[in-house]
């Protein structure tokens, strides 16, 4: 039996719900026997590849590359889940929405808040330009799963994962806590 290409990416977010997800300890083994980890922060991967079957996702879309990832992610990935209060709500993330456009945001942590002769660093092509709104990862892609939880617990990744590598439906209480 060929084993199923899992992705996990981090956009948006504190990389908190991937050490939730590191929390599985010795069960990571036996997901390793069932499933290949393709793409991931703590995979040496740079592309995102094609023909995935389950992709994690943590963090809001909060800068164009988010936004990039994402997208690409969806063209790849047969099951898009949206992993944690970030990729679900914006949650933290999203906390400097109410700053305003991005300029704004800019103006007040490089310059009103740090050093009033300061610049904002701008680097095209290597800084990422940040969006005027940080969005949840279901307002730019279709998304098939929510694991909610800040972050969400080891058990209940675990829980997510068995029931889709089993083709079993996902129990709401696992989703939503
Ligand atoms: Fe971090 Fe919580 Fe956001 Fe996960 S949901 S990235 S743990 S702030």
């Amino acid at each position: 039996m060929s084993r199923l290409r899992i992705a996990t990416i981090w956009l948006g977010g504190c990389s908190g719900c991937h050490m939730s997800l590191l929390d599985l300890d010795e069960w990571l083994i036996e997901l390793a026997a069932r499933a290949e980890l393709v793409y991931s922060p703590i995979a040496d991967t740079k592309h995102f590849p094609p023909d995935v079957d389950i992709t994690l996702i943590e963090g809001a879309i909060a800068n164009d590359e988010h936004l990039e990832l994402a997208r690409t992610a969806r063209r790849h990935s047969k099951i898009i889940v949206s992993f944690g209060d970030c990729a679900v709500t914006g949650n933290v993330t999203a906390l400097r929405n109410p700053l305003g456009p991005s300029q704004n945001v800019l103006q007040q942590v490089y310059i009103e808040h740090s050093d009033p002769g300061g610049v904002i660093p701008y680097e095209p092509g290597i800084v990422p330009v940040l969006l005027d709104k940080v969005v949840p990862v279901h307002q730019v892609i279709p998304v098939d799963y929510y694991l909610s939880g800040c972050p969400p617990s080891a058990p209940r990744i675990r829980a997510l994962l068995e029931s889709l590598i089993e083709g079993r439906e996902v129990a709401v209480d696992v989703r939503f806590g």
